[in-house]
């Protein structure tokens, strides 16, 4: 049986760290590490989520607030928030909860974001300092996911990491990530998408398997190979009816047949979730700092 990566205790690790960390820049500096996250619209995950960073932020000894703006908000008034969040010295980090609703443009809005208050890293700027090999912020998912792996004893050099999916604040960066000439990096990366051939074929090398593709446990057994380490960023709901939610969580990968053949694996829920929010706080206080001290 697979050894669980237990993210939750992890998290509380790095938020501990965190906490101490930002008693010392009050102490040194007067300087309380601040986080502005915006809202707009009224979907409840994406208001849960925003209730949870500033939940975290409280716990860690960090100052937040929201902006909650209605669904029908236009671009211009969003940019006048962002613009405004930019130049307010209580905020270090600011984060525009995403999705934004279809008649704003959600690229104009990261790239309105000052890039030295980008705490989730999305913007060009950052995107670019993590691709050249040195970040200021790097996306909370990404650098959850790797600090699982090194907390774990599972550092990524010279393994085939295979991650599946794409996307801007998951795979691509993640895969940037690994492959940096740094440590804690310096894996071979292969990266799938739905245009790759045959699935299967590149997930049974993966000495370490990530998988972000929001497809509820598509990775099976028969797909991955004996004592690999399995990372599933997945949150999918399925419908439950013995659940008093009538649903439950579940990741992107088949925990059930995987765990019986990998080496270890991240739970859903309690994997890369509670990851996730621990290193948008430690953004946050890489935000504060450059405040302080500069590049
Ligand atoms: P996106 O939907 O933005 O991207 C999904 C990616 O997976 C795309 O690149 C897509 O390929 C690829 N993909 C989809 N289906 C397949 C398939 N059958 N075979 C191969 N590749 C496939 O998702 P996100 O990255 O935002 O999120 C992925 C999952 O992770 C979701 O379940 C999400 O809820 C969860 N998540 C969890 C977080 C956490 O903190 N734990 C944080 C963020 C996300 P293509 O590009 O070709 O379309």
């Amino acid at each position: 049986m697979a050894k669980i990566l237990d993210g939750r205790s992890l998290a509380q690790e790095i938020r501990s760290e965190v906490a101490a960390d930002v008693a010392e820049i009050q102490q040194k500096h007067g300087v309380t590490p601040g986080l502005a996250a915006v809202l707009v619209g009224d979907d409840p995950a994406s208001a849960i989520y925003v209730r949870n960073k500033r939940r975290a932020c409280a716990e860690v000894g960090m100052f937040s607030d929201s902006f909650t703006l209605p669904w029908d908000t236009d671009q211009g008034e969003v940019l006048a928030l962002v613009d405004q969040l930019n130049s307010d010295d209580r905020f270090h980090g600011i984060l525009v909860q995403l999705p934004l609703p279809p008649q704003i443009d959600t690229q104009k809005i990261i790239e309105s974001t000052n890039p030295s208050k980008d705490v989730d890293g999305i913007h060009p700027y950052n995107v670019g300092k993590l691709v050249q090999g040195h970040p200021d912020f790097i996306p909370g998912t990404p650098s959850g996911i790797q600090q699982i792996l090194l907390r774990n004893g599972y550092d990524p050099a010279g393994q085939n990491v295979v991650v599946c999916g794409r996307s801007e604040i998951v795979g691509k960066p993640l895969a940037v990530l690994l492959m940096q000439r740094q440590p804690g990096a310096n894996a071979t990366v292969t990266i799938c998408h739905t245009g790759t051939k045959d699935l299967a074929i590149h997930t049974r090398q993966a000495d370490i398997l990530v998988v972000a593709t929001g497809q509820p446990n598509m990775i099976t057994g028969t797909m991955v190979k004996d004592g690999a380490v399995v990372i599933d960023v997945g949150i999918n709901r399925v419908e439950d009816s013995t659940q008093r939610r009538g649903y439950r969580l579940v990741g992107d990968v088949d925990f059930d047949s995987v765990s019986q053949k990998t080496e270890a694996i991240t739970p859903v829920p309690g994997g890369v979730g509670p990851m996730t929010i621990a290193m948008l706080l430690v953004n946050t206080l890489t935000a504060a700092r450059l405040s302080i001290h500069g590049h």
